[in-house]
C-alpha cells in the first residue's frame, strides 16, 4: 500500500520532470528499504485495454494498490506532440482514431478458419454485446457525445456494394460511434481522473522491460524512456500485459519467458505497393483504410491491409524477419504515393498445399538480400524481370523507401500469390482506375503475424496472477473490443487478489 499512498500529487509519473524522479526514487527507495516494494496489481499499457482493466479491478476491488506503467507520455504532454505517436494515455485507436465500433464480435477476433483448435471464442453473441455497450456507456459518461451511425454514408455503401459485385468484401463495421477529437480528450482526461481519485498511479515515460516470477507474483523491471538511464523494479500480486500491437513481439517474450503459453497463428504474407496518392484516392477518400478481402480457393483469402494514404514504407524487424510496414501521416503531412499491404492469408490447408513457402518467404528474401527490402517496379515483374538501378531512377513513382533495393520479388514468392495479386488489383482497377495499370512500386517482404495466447474466461493465462489483454494478445483490433478485453482482465485480477 506505500506505493498508492505515497504521495497524493505523484500519481502521474514523468521521468523528464526532475522534481518527479526524485519524487519516484525515494518512494521506491523508501518501499525497497522496507522491503514493501511491492503492489496488489500493475497493468503495462494505459491504452484501452489497460485503462478499461484498471478501471474494472476499482469498481470490483476499491482499495486495490494499482501502477499503472506506460512507455508513452500523459495526456497532456501528448496534447503537445506532433501528432501520430501510438503511445501514451489512450494508446493508438482511443486517442487516435476514436471510431466506436459496436456492432457484434467475438473475443477473441477469430481469424476465419485458421485458428488452432486451442483459439476458442471466450464471449461472443449477447455476451459480448452486453460488455460492449457496458464499455460505451461508460465512454458516453466520460464525454463522448457523437450519435452512433447505423449505416455508412451513401457513397460508401456504394463502394461496398460495387466491391462486392466484383466479388470483393469491403469489410464495414456498423454501427459506430465516431468520437470527435474533443470528445477523446475528454473520454481521455476524465478517465485518467477518475482513476487516480480511485488511487490509481501512473507511471508515464517507463517502460516494463522484463519480468520474473516469485512465491508471491512477480518482480518487474522498469526502464525510463528518456536519457536518464533510470531503471526501477517493483514486486506485484498481480501482472496485466497490455502492450497493443506495436508490444506484440514484446509479449510474445515475456509470455515465454514467464512460462505462459503462446501459439504463432499462420502468416499472412505478401507485398507492399506504393503508387500514386491520386490513383487510390477514389477509395481513401472515402474512407483512409479501405480493408477489401477476396476469397480464393480452399479457406484462403487476399486482402488489403493497413492502407496509408500519403504514407510512406518503413522496413520494420517482425518476429525476427525485416519487412516493408506502412507509416500513416496526417492529412497535412500527406506525400504523393500511396502505400498499401496485399498480403495472402492462406488458411490451415491452403499453409500445407498450394501455398506451401509463404510462411518462410521473409526469412528467405532477407537471406537473398540481407538487411534491406527489396523493390520492383509493377511492369518489370510482369515481364518477370529484375528492376534495375537505373530503371528505378527512372520511374514516376520515387520510392519513399530510399535504402530498399531495386531487384526481383516474381521468383521468390508461391505461384499462387501473383494470381490472386493480379485478380485482386484488376477487380480494385475498376473501383480506382489507375491501380492495377498505372506504375506502381513493389516492396518485399510484407508479413503479418499474429499470436494467441490461451487464457481462462477473465484472461488468466496459465500462470496464476499474469494476464494478457487487448490487441498484442490477439484478442482485439478495435477500442471497444479491446475495452471489453480490459474489462475481463480487471474482474480476473480483483477475483485473484480475492
Ligand atoms: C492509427 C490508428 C487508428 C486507429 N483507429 C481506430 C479506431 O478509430 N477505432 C478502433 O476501434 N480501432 C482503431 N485502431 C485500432 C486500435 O488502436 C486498437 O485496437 C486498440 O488501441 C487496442 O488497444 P490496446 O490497449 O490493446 O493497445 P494500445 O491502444 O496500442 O495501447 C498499448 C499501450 O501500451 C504501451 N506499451 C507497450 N509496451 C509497453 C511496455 N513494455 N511498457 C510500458 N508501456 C508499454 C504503448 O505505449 C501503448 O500506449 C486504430 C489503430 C491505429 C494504429
Amino acid at each position: 500500500m506505500a506505493l498508492a499512498h505515497a504521495n497524493a500529487h505523484a500519481n502521474e509519473w514523468n521521468p523528464s520532470d526532475s522534481e518527479q524522479r526524485g519524487i519516484w526514487r525515494n518512494m521506491t527507495e523508501n518501499v525497497v528499504s522496507q522491503e514493501r516494494t511491492h503492489v496488489d496489481a500493475l497493468i503495462v499499457g494505459a491504452g484501452t485495454a489497460g485503462l478499461l482493466a484498471a478501471h474494472e479491478l476499482l469498481r470490483r476491488r476499491p482499495h486495490t494498490s494499482l501502477l499503472l506503467v506506460e512507455a508513452g507520455p500523459s495526456l497532456a504532454a501528448r496534447l503537445e506532440q506532433p501528432p501520430g505517436g501510438m503511445s501514451g494515455l489512450g494508446g493508438a485507436g482511443l486517442y487516435l482514431g476514436g471510431r466506436l465500433y459496436l456492432g457484434p464480435a467475438t473475443l477473441p477476433v477469430l481469424p476465419p478458419v485458421s485458428a488452432p483448435s486451442t483459439l476458442r471464442p471466450i464471449l461472443a453473441g449477447d455476451a459480448y454485446q452486453d460488455r460492449a455497450r457496458a464499455v460505451d456507456a461508460h465512454f458516453i459518461r466520460l464525454g463522448a457525445r457523437s450519435a452512433v451511425r447505423h449505416a455508412p454514408d451513401p457513397r460508401l455503401a456504394e463502394a461496398a456494394a460495387r466491391a462486392a459485385a466484383l466479388g470483393i468484401e469491403y469489410i464495414l463495421s456498423y454501427p459506430t460511434r465516431p468520437l470527435t477529437p474533443e470528445e477523446r480528450r475528454s473520454v481521455l482526461a476524465r478517465l485518467h481522473a477518475e482513476l487516480e481519485q480511485q488511487g490509481a498511479h501512473f507511471a508515464f515515460g517507463w517502460r516494463v522491460v522484463s519480468a520474473a516470477r516469485g512465491a508471491a507474483g512477480f518482480t518487474v523491471n522498469l526502464a525510463a524512456e528518456d536519457a536518464s538511464g533510470d531503471a526501477r523494479r517493483i514486486r506485484t500480486r498481480a501482472l496485466v500485459l497490455a502492450p497493443g500491437r506495436y508490444g506484440a513481439e514484446w509479449l510474445v517474450r515475456m509470455a515465454e519467458a514467464l512460462g505462459a503459453e503462446v501459439a504463432q497463428l499462420p502468416a499472412t504474407f505478401g507485398v507492399r505497393l506504393e503508387l500514386p496518392a491520386a490513383a487510390y484516392a477514389p477509395l481513401t477518400d472515402l474512407n483512409p483504410d479501405p480493408r477489401l478481402q477476396m476469397p480464393l480457393t480452399d479457406d484462403a483469402v487476399i486482402k488489403t491491409y493497413a492502407t496509408c494514404p500519403g504514407g510512406y514504407v518503413l522496413p520494420i524487424t517482425r518476429a525476427g524477419a525485416l519487412v516493408a510496414s506502412g507509416m500513416p501521416v496526417t492529412l497535412e503531412a500527406r506525400r504523393p504515393s500511396t502505400t498499401v499491404a496485399i498480403l495472402a492469408q492462406p488458411g490451415v490447408r491452403g499453409a500445407e498445399a498450394r501455398w506451401r513457402g509463404g510462411e518462410d518467404l521473409a526469412r528467405r528474401l532477407n537471406e537473398r538480400v540481407p538487411g534491406r527490402l527489396v523493390v520492383q517496379r509493377r511492369e518489370d515483374l510482369r515481364a518477370g524481370q529484375a528492376t534495375t538501378a537505373e530503371a528505378l531512377a527512372a520511374h514516376s513513382v520515387r520510392p519513399t523507401c530510399a535504402e530498399a533495393v531495386p531487384g526481383a520479388l516474381h521468383d521468390i514468392y508461391p505461384a499462387p500469390y501473383w494470381a490472386a495479386f493480379e485478380a485482386l488489383l484488376t477487380r480494385i482497377e475498376r473501383l480506382a482506375p489507375g491501380v492495377a495499370t498505372g506504375d506502381a512500386l513493389l516492396y518485399g517482404p510484407a508479413e503479418e503475424r499474429f499470436w494467441h495466447f490461451p487464457t481462462s474466461d477473465q484472461l488468466e493465462t496459465r500462470i496464476a496472477g499474469l494476464f494478457v489483454a487487448g490487441d498484442a494478445a490477439g484478442q482485439s483490433q478495435g477500442t471497444i473490443q479491446a475495452g471489453v478485453a480490459g474489462t475481463l482482465a480487471g474482474e480476473g485480477v480483483a477475483r485473484h487478489l480475492g
